[in-house]
């Protein structure tokens, strides 16, 4: 073997060992590095951490009211957290649609918990049996004119408890027999009875009920909320 011959051939041996390293190379870069980050990515998506942040995030008391509503018959469906606003909050809404299995909630309102209990507990007994007493027929259907809207009280800066999803404006009750009785309107004799008699059974399940006299901001319906307070205030 010449010295020349040798060293072609250990030129030849360093550019196969280059080769293998490139192409080793290029075997580790391919097939194996791709899938991982993407298994990674569909392991956090898939795993508990998307379960365990909602259930911790649902206090004892809230899962105890939605066994309640759903124990009464009330209609709802979890609508998306409404984020703070300016203030608003309702971290866990609700639409509901019906107050009962026969009482409709028109139109769906978003409420927090405590308060579409409270309206059915009201309705579902009080409000059902003035039905029945004044007018010798069922609430079909309350008609709400306002449930969360992010927005001060009428006149200041302080934020209404709509805010929260803590109240309910009542414009209107349909009953089963087809009439209308509208909350402010002309009610006289035995709907005006209905009315008066849902308005002192609010205050007890609601902590504020207001209406048509309080002030002229409640001249066209029932104010209903849960505010917690010492003492309720109904006027
Ligand atoms: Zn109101």
């Amino acid at each position: 073997m010449t010295v020349r011959h040798s060293l072609s051939s250990l030129a030849s041996i360093a550019m196969l060992c280059l080769a293998a390293v490139g192409s080793l190379a290029g075997a580790v870069e391919l097939p194996d590095r791709a899938p991982i980050p993407q298994r990674r990515a569909e392991a956090l998506l898939q795993a508990p951490a998307v379960e365990k942040p909602a259930s911790r995030a649902m206090p004892a008391a809230e899962t105890a009211c939605r066994k309640e509503l759903r124990a009464l018959g009330v209609a709802f469906t979890a609508a998306p957290a409404v984020k703070a606003k300016g203030g608003c909050a309702l971290p866990h809404p609700l639409e509901v649609t019906a107050l009962s299995p026969k009482m409709r909630l028109r139109p769906a309102a978003v409420l927090n918990c405590r308060t579409a209990r409270a309206a059915a507990a009201l309705f579902q007994k009080k409000g059902a049996a003035a039905a029945k007493k004044h007018l010798d027929t069922q609430i079909a259907t309350v008609v709400h004119g306002s449930a969360y809207v992010c927005r001060p009280i009428n006149g200041m800066a302080k934020l209404s408890e709509h805010a929260f999803g803590n109240a309910l404006d009542i414009s209107a009750i349909e009953l089963s027999d087809g009439r209308r009785v509208e909350v402010g309107g002309s009610a006289k004799g035995a709907e005006a009875k209905f009315l008066a008699d849902i308005r002192t059974a609010a205050c007890g399940p609601f902590t504020t009920v207001l209406g048509p006299g309080t002030n002229a901001d409640h001249a066209d319906h029932f104010h209903f909320d849960v505010k917690k307070r010492r003492n309720p205030y109904c006027r």
